[in-house]
């Protein structure tokens, strides 16, 4: 995937340390070091997620793109999709991406009871696990709904709850370019990038990740799916 270009970058650092190392060693030193294992501290990693899928429509034009960028990303899907459309759930986790949990049918966690919750959690749980061979370790709450009793309630079914930190309200649908421009603009290294393959029409999602990919991946950017096994 990226390895080759890894490969590059360190075949070129080691020419520098060559050539400028016998005029100016000391400047060559820091140069020279950032590109060993240190290289993985300020990791300009992106985690890119997509909720409310699988989608038969939308979810396979990701794949191609997260493909074509050698991206890898997490989708929190809801249970009673992947019910519906498991071999989307298939394709995505043999892909490489984590699927995660997003509960069954998006209710509010906070507004249900503890039984209700349990289901929500562990029937989705059970479909993601048919699919991929791989129990969610992570759960998004439906609207980032988290208090006290759903933090409780996902640590007793083991989950950790997983949010986000750029959301660039693309289920509102507000354009191709304003989906891109909101992401470019508030990505940092380790931001959690909210976008959605489901519940509804996803097109201007679609539209948007060319640009979102290109343009981060030429900020030296790349992408891996959230540390959730
Ligand atoms: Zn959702």
């Amino acid at each position: 995937m990226s390895s080759p270009r890894r490969a590059d970058r360190h075949r070129g650092r080691r020419a520098a340390r060559l050539t400028i190392g016998t005029l100016v060693a000391a400047a060559t030193a820091v140069v020279a070091l950032p590109a060993g294992p240190a290289q993985a501290a300020p990791a300009k990693v992106v985690y890119l997620t997509f909720d409310d899928g699988p989608s038969p429509r939308y979810t396979p034009q990701i794949l191609t793109l997260l493909s074509q960028y050698g991206a890898r990303a997490t989708f929190f899907e809801i249970g009673q999709n992947v019910a519906a459309h498991p071999g989307v759930t298939r394709q995505v986790s043999a892909q490489g991406h984590s699927v995660q949990n997003h509960s069954w049918s998006h209710p509010d966690l906070r507004k249900i009871s503890k039984s209700a919750f349990q289901y929500q959690v562990a029937a989705t749980d059970a479909r993601i696990r048919a699919q991929t061979g791989t129990t969610p370790t992570c759960l998004r709450p439906p609207y980032g709904g988290v208090n006290a009793t759903v933090r409780s309630g996902a640590a007793g079914l083991g989950k950790s709850i997983q949010l986000w930190s750029v959301d660039p309200q693309d289920w509102a649908r507000p354009g191709r370019a304003a989906i891109e421009r909101r992401v470019l603009g508030a990505v940092k290294p380790g931001s959690v990038v909210l976008l959605h393959d489901g519940g509804g029409d996803r097109g201007q999602t679609v539209a948007a990740l060319p640009g979102i990919l290109r343009t981060l991946k030429s900020r030296g950017y790349t992408f891996a799916p959230l540390p959730c096994r």
